[in-house]
């Protein structure tokens, strides 16, 4: 036997390759602009690959919001838009999609997540509240402290070590939920605020013994569980994947489960549901309901369209569909796996296991002469782009923000770098070359120096902040 034969990624992993459940029918073309014009386009965005424009960007893995490639279903769909100012045949495909596959009974579009978070926080959340949470994600966050409240991590220890094998990273960890109730009083939480694939914490999932548990402490307390859902296809694939009981259970069947534990959900269509724009808050408590669709038509859109077209809710109705498609979840989460176990033979750190969406570069492992004022993840975002034109995303200190009370910066433990796959829309062969990108960063780590920030917006710092070079 002839070891120089080329072997497939399969070969090499011992077993028969899969493929995506699809195949291209229209191209978008991309082209790696020079060296020096990726220089010159780095120096005025300044190092921060939010103000890339896309044009001079070669593969973008900024973010899996929004870039998902739409079926030939999805387009139809678009065709079949009813643009009604009220009652669109398309929102109530849309209400009956999520109550078939989430199971919550009452829904409100919105423009897209945050415009869901904005109205459950200021529906439920009187000044002086805490919303205890399984991490912080950064809009979700912002929009419970603009309501007065205070947002408490409750999420296990092994979230914060990005080299923990721990199946279930996403959990929360019931001893700490149960000492905030403690402490603060069960009528000073409003609600728990659960994630599936949990972003900061490199994607990673809940389990469903996990999320019943979360539930029946709750229900001591008399306090509701709601689920940020944005993710949850992806997580509910981990749980088929890894929870005992569950290997032959079907994706929708797994969601229809974990929903069933929690209230009400809002969700970031932009995510799993595979459009380009959209979002939905939907709940079973009537009075709830109530608030919130009151709420709607004034900062969304009447509520049966929340700032959608009767299209975009038509193409997010057969989306939710093709969402929980098992063949679809499996290519979607092995495809992210792909690129982290190339990384992980090459000895690249990254955190562990890969998660659901995206493959998470541990930059204080990767640049450990940085320190973490310098901003080693945001350094290692700007070095990747000018490498070979790959677009990834800071999830470390520019991310964190400053504490309310304070003013400091915030220090979170992980200091990441993400690389975000969108669903659909890149090949293997991609792959390959965004994992060369970073090998070759990763080869020669010890000539980069850290980032100096010298502008920073109020909110949300990381999408609109300027660096330059110490
Ligand atoms: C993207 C996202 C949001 C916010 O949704 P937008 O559609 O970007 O407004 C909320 N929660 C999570 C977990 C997300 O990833």
């Amino acid at each position: 036997m002839s070891d120089s034969k080329p072997k497939t990624m399969g070969q090499q992993l011992g077993r028969r390759s899969w493929a995506e459940p699809w195949k291209i029918k229209m191209v978008e073309p991309i082209r790696l602009k020079s060296k020096s014009d990726r220089q010159r386009a780095l120096e005025e965005a300044g190092f921060n690959t939010f103000l890339l424009r896309s044009e001079d960007v070669y593969i973008d893995l900024l973010t899996d919001s929004g870039t998902s490639a739409m079926s030939d279903r999805q387009w139809s769909g678009m065709m079949l838009g009813d643009e009604a100012y009220a009652g669109s045949r398309n929102f109530f495909r849309l209400e009956h999609a999520i109550r078939e596959f989430y199971g919550y009974e009452h829904v409100v579009p919105t423009h897209q997540g945050r415009g869901a978070e904005h109205l459950i926080s200021q529906a439920l959340i009187s000044p002086g509240q805490y919303i205890p949470g399984n991490m912080y994600f950064t809009t979700t966050r912002l929009h419970q402290e603009l309501a007065g409240g205070t947002f408490v991590d409750v999420i296990v220890d092994e979230a914060h070590d990005p080299a923990s094998d721990f199946p279930f990273k996403g959990n929360v960890d019931l001893r700490k939920l149960e000492a905030l109730i403690h402490e603060v009083g069960s009528e000073k939480i409003p609600y728990v605020s659960l994630a599936g694939t949990v972003n900061m914490a490199g994607g990673q999932p809940i389990s469903m013994e996990n999320v019943r548990s979360v539930r029946e402490l709750c229900d001591r307390y008399d306090i509701r569980v709601y689920l940020d859902a944005t993710r949850m296809a992806e997580n509910c694939f981990i749980i088929q994947e890894r929870e005992a009981g569950y290997s032959q259970t079907p994706i929708a069947q797994i969601l229809k489960e974990f929903c069933g534990y929690t209230a009400g959900a809002w969700m970031s269509a932009k995510k799993d549901s595979l459009v380009n724009i959209g979002g939905w808050l939907a709940v079973n408590d009537a009075d709830v309901f109530d608030q919130v669709r009151n709420m709607v038509v004034i900062y969304e859109g009447l509520h049966t369209y929340g700032g959608l077209a009767g299209r975009d809710m038509e193409a997010l109705a057969i989306g939710v569909e093709e969402s929980v498609d098992d063949d679809h979840i499996r290519t979607r989460v092995n495809q992210v796996r792909y690129l982290g176990n190339l990384l992980v033979a090459w000895d690249v750190p990254i955190v562990r296991p890969v998660g659901g969406h995206a493959v998470f570069l541990d930059a204080k492992r990767f640049f450990p002469h940085i320190p973490q004022d310098d901003f080693p993840a945001q350094t290692l975002a700007a070095e990747l782009y000018l490498d070979s034109g790959v677009r990834s995303m800071e999830r470390g200190i520019a991310s964190a923000g400053r504490d309310s009370e304070t003013g400091e910066n915030r220090h979170p433990k992980l200091e990441l770098t993400r690389l975000t796959i969108p669903r659909r829309v890149y090949t293997q062969a991609h792959m390959d070359v965004v994992a060369e990108t970073v090998k070759s960063v990763f080869d020669n780590r010890d000539s980069f120096r850290g980032l100096e920030m010298v502008y920073e917006p109020k909110y949300l710092r990381f999408f609109q902040a300027k660096f330059k070079r110490i």
